[in-house]
């Protein structure tokens, strides 16, 4: 190995000295998250009705890879619709544990109800926790069970760790 060899090595090691770093102090800073990066789903509502999204279809389960989806539909009562169709999904359950986030699901929705966001930090401890129903979902809803369990325990707001990127079919999605 010549000189100049080394001197090259060096200059590799000092030009990273000047580079911004990819590490962060998470969780106490928030992680970027690249747009296309699908993390926890979102069940959306229409903005201007604020009537769910989602009619109970169930493609989304049909197309799921993973049986990750289970989705129980009902009429619709039309003096006090819950979603825009002629029917509702009374269950909408993703299993955390079987979900491989391919967002198939996603694709399949005919009313771009369902839509992987950005959360990620889905770790809990007891099998049904990683089971995520509506209420876990429906937009307004932010962080994973745990995040909530905690924010409520300690009477603080969730917190959530990602500093989320912009990505269109989430507007709406408080984080
Ligand atoms: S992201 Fe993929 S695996 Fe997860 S619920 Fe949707 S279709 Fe199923
Ligand atoms: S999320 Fe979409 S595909 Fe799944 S049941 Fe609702 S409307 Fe149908």
């Amino acid at each position: 190995m010549s000189v100049l060899d080394i001197a090259k090595g060096m200059g590799v090691t000092l030009g990273h000295l000047f580079k911004r770093p990819y590490t962060v102090s998470y969780p106490e800073q928030r992680v970027d998250i690249e747009p296309r990066f699908r993390g926890r789903h979102h069940l959306l509502r229409h903005p201007d009705t604020g009537l769910e999204k989602c009619i109970g279809c169930s493609l989304c389960a049909a197309a799921c890879p993973a049986y990750a989806i289970y989705v129980e539909a009902a009429e619709n009562d039309p003096d006090d619709p819950v979603s825009a169709g002629e029917r509702y999904a009374k269950i909408y359950e993703i299993n955390m544990l079987r979900c491989i986030f391919c967002g198939f699901c996603e694709e399949a929705c005919p009313t771009g109800a369902v839509v992987l966001g950005h959360e990620f930090e889905l770790a809990d401890f007891r099998y049904q926790d990683f089971v995520y129903g509506k209420e876990d979902m429906l937009v307004g809803t932010t962080g994973s069970k745990w995040q909530r369990r905690e924010a409520a325990a300690k009477g603080k707001e969730v917190r959530i760790g990602v500093e989320p990127a912009p990505r269109p079919e989430l507007e709406g999605v408080d984080y």
